[in-house]
């Protein structure tokens, strides 16, 4: 099977792993069981999936976006179904797919809120109408259709939806919300016909000279400020940039565009640099869920929505395709086990859409309508997260590895089996709560080959490249250092100025408030850095401020009673399970 993206040029080609077990072949396993039943339930309960089915009335159910979940949780059934060992779904895929097609116009426009008596004109709201958006997402459904052979049909609609688009398309305008550049992209390379190559690189072209109506937000808001070519970093809401960026590196890779190729990775690592959580998670403000300015990362005010994850992973992977460079394995590691893992439930069946760094008060039941808190919910009214991860962790097994005319590259780490490269290898690890990898070759050719794995930033001076002929039986084992340590931020972050957080491999550790010892509130907490931390603990001390009428003063505050504690640390993706808590990653020094 292949994978999302499959482009036609670039450094390293994309390969499909099998996952055989872990960390996250069990959450495949969830996700493919529990999560897309849920999804379903709740998306027929509140009547998105409902619309589709009385094409021509005028009152549609949930949000300008909410056909998207239905295409999304499609693109996760077939990812699924042709997953080895995945759940097949192929009936609901036929039965989704009689669905999204009888709702299609006969021009192929297809958006259940859109165009028909009562309802608004199509495309009739470019600043906020998500009418692309919905077809993109439909477009990379039908992809993944015709790349897992599931889903008879649903590629002719995701055509007729593109062809549609390329006629209305032709000469200007392109959607608020980016999405549909990359689909566009990949059902070029699905059918081979240029013009859907073509329309994508309009709509990249076109955005950045402020000719959507002025947001509230700004043009920035939705990248209309600055054409991508030009652009010095990632800006405005964190999602639509990141699907723009992924569109854009897409658009340049087939087209041999290498000036945006550049600027996109240029952007992408001063996002990086700058605008980016421990975790890897991304965005900064709340009220338009935007990155920040530089260095505007307060851990309480993180919003680091986990769909930014799911597109931070999906930019990384295209990048690194494109230039091979192994160090986009390390954001992608980075944010599957701290962005990812943290939203989804143990069960599958309720997730966080914003990915706080801080917690401040016992977290609450989140609601229908607030996003951002301390606890997961099962759906929210915009629940875009949940179904953008089933098709990601779906698909996962075509992230962790690449081939090359000279070998295989192993860029994530999981028990798998890999057939790449010429060769026919088995991993397996205890990956990320154990840092050895042990590669068993199965099959290898009589000529030199190269087996590289990547080595994490973390894990400098490791050795990870391999290569002579390889003999069927032979193993190859890199040990990662998994000793916890210490990490501090840039200075120029002030929000985390005065603060440390431990990691592990590639795992944020957090201080949870059940875990601490009776009457020590995190707010007090105070460690020592001098001090190696252990992998459950780090030492510090309690050291509680003097309450004052006025949290200011002439002097440094004198704290009361400045008790040695031990500070028990969990994995950050762990947090928030066990009932209402308090939690941070960034923790004071001493
Ligand atoms: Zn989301």
């Amino acid at each position: 099977m292949t994978g999302p993206v499959e482009p036609r040029r670039g450094a390293v080609r994309p390969v499909s792993v099998r996952l055989t077990g872990g960390f996250w072949a069990r959450r495949q396993t969830v996700n493919g069981t529990a999560t897309m039943r849920h999804s379903r339930t709740w998306m027929d309960r509140l009547g998105w999936t409902g619309n589709f089915r009385a094409p021509g009335t005028a009152v549609t159910r949930g949000r300008e976006f909410s056909d998207s979940e239905v295409y999304k949780l499609a693109e996760a059934l077939c990812w699924e179904s042709a997953r080895p060992g995945g759940e097949p779904h192929d009936d609901e895929l036929a039965e989704l797919t009689a669905l999204i097609g009888g709702a299609q116009d006969a021009d192929g426009y297809l958006h259940t809120a859109y165009g028909r008596p009562g309802q608004p004109r199509r495309y009739s709201d470019r600043h906020f109408g998500h009418d692309l958006y919905c077809a993109g997402h439909l477009i990379q459904a039908s992809v993944a259709a015709a790349r897992t052979g599931r889903a008879p049909g649903l590629l002719d609609i995701g055509i007729r939806a593109a062809d549609h688009i390329c006629a209305e398309f032709a000469d200007d305008g392109f959607c608020g919300h980016p999405e549909v550049e990359t689909a566009l992209v990949e059902l070029y390379r699905v059918t081979g016909e240029r013009r859907y190559l073509d329309q994508a690189a309009a709509f990249v072209n076109r955005r950045g000279h402020r000719s959507l109506p002025e947001h509230e937000f700004g043009w920035q808001y939705f990248q209309d400020a600055v054409p991508i070519r030009s652009g010095t970093v990632f800006h405005g809401h964190a999602v639509r940039a990141l699907y723009l960026a992924a569109g854009a590196v897409d658009v340049a890779v087939e087209t041999g565009d290498d000036e945006l190729l550049e600027a996109v990775a240029r952007q992408f690592d001063r996002t990086l640099a700058r605008r980016t959580h421990l975790t890897g998670g991304m965005g900064s403000r709340h009220m338009d869920e935007s990155f920040g300015e530089d260095f505007v990362l307060p851990p309480d005010r993180a919003y680091s929505e986990t769909c930014a994850g799911v597109a931070t992973v999906q930019l990384a992977h295209r990048l690194l395709l494109a230039t091979g460079d192994p160090r986009y394995g390390d954001i992608v590691d980075r944010v599957l086990h701290n962005v990812i893992a943290t939203s989804i439930a143990d069960d599958g069946r309720s997730f966080f859409y914003a990915n706080t760094l801080q917690q401040r008060t016992p977290s609450e039941a989140p609601t229908f309508k607030k996003f951002s808190g301390g606890a997961r919910a099962p759906w929210f009214e915009v629940s875009c997260c949940l179904n953008n991860m089933a098709r990601l962790i779906a698909s996962l097994g075509s992230y962790f590895a690449t081939e090359d005319s000279g070998g295989v590259q192993l860029h994530q780490f999981a028990p798998m089996r890999v057939e790449a490269g010429g060769m026919v290898l088995d991993v397996d690890t205890g990956y990320p709560d154990d840092g050895v990898v042990t590669v068993t070759v199965v099959e290898a050719p009589a000529v030199p080959r190269t087996l590289t794995l990547r080595v994490p930033e973390w894990a400098a001076g490791a050795d990870g490249v391999h290569r002579r002929v390889f003999q069927a039986g032979e193993r190859i084992r890199l040990d990662l250092p998994m000793r916890p340590r210490w990490t501090f931020p840039d200075p120029r972050a002030d929000a985390l100025r005065g603060c440390a957080a431990v990691e592990v491999g590639p795992i944020v550790m957090c201080a949870e408030s059940t875990d601490q010892e009776d009457g020590v509130h995190l707010d007090e907490i105070q460690v020592d850095t001098s001090v190696a931390p252990e992998a459950g603990a780090a030492k510090g001390r309690r050291a509680k401020p003097a309450d004052s009428g006025w949290p200011y003063r002439s002097h440094r505050p004198a704290l009361e009673r400045p008790d040695p504690v031990v500070v028990p640390l969990l994995p950050y993706h762990r947090w928030a399970r066990r009932g209402p808590s308090t939690m941070r990653i960034w923790l004071p020094t001493t």
